[in-house]
């Protein structure tokens, strides 16, 4: 089994509620189980002009490989209709794969750890919630450490542990 986390964002619809219905569809996958999931934050978007993301993660215990859960992330956001026209533009749920165990990965269609992770306090807050001494095999820090190393404006507490557990 391999632990993994997954970033959950959106700014269409109702996010709140897609991630829970996400979440649901996921743990039902063969050989995945739920253990863990944030609270839901509200994050100013990037990109073009857009609203407010929320975000979120999960963690999950995983028997499928890399590749086979980047599938498995991709159907559940075609499944809840995401758009892919504008690069970093609007959309109902992007789901990303953060970590998968200490892997580091780099192919032309996944790249572990999620590239742009360090860098965001929309992944690193509600990420340091649920694993905040998980070592980032690349930059030896901790999420924790991570998300301290930045300036976090605009982020605000949504809903607590939007899913039930
Ligand atoms: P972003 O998540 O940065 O806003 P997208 O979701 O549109 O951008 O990016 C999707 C592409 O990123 C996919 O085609 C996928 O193959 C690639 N990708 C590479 N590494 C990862 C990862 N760790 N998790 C999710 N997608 C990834
Ligand atoms: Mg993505």
């Amino acid at each position: 089994m391999a632990v993994i986390a997954v970033g959950l964002g959106g700014n269409l619809g109702n996010p709140a509620h897609t991630f829970n219905l996400a979440l649901d569809v996921l743990s039902q996958e063969p050989q995945w189980h739920l253990q863990k999931v944030s609270s839901f934050y509200k994050t100013p978007a990037f990109g073009p002009p857009q609203p407010d993301y929320l975000n979120a993660c999960a963690l999950f215990e995983v028997r499928p490989t890399p590749h086979m859960v980047l599938r498995a992330l991709q159907a559940v956001e075609n499944q809840f209709g995401r758009g892919r026209e504008i690069h970093w533009g609007p959309r109902t749920l992007d789901l990303d794969l953060l970590f998968y165990d200490q892997w580091v990965l780099n192919t032309a269609d996944l790249t572990l750890p999620h590239p742009f992770m360090a860098e965001r306090g929309s992944v690193l807050v509600p990420l340091a919630e649920i694993i905040p001494h998980w070592l980032h095999p690349q930059k030896q820090q901790t999420v924790l450490e991570l998300k301290n190393r930045l300036v976090l404006t605009g982020i605000e507490l949504f809903q607590t542990q939007g899913h039930r557990q």
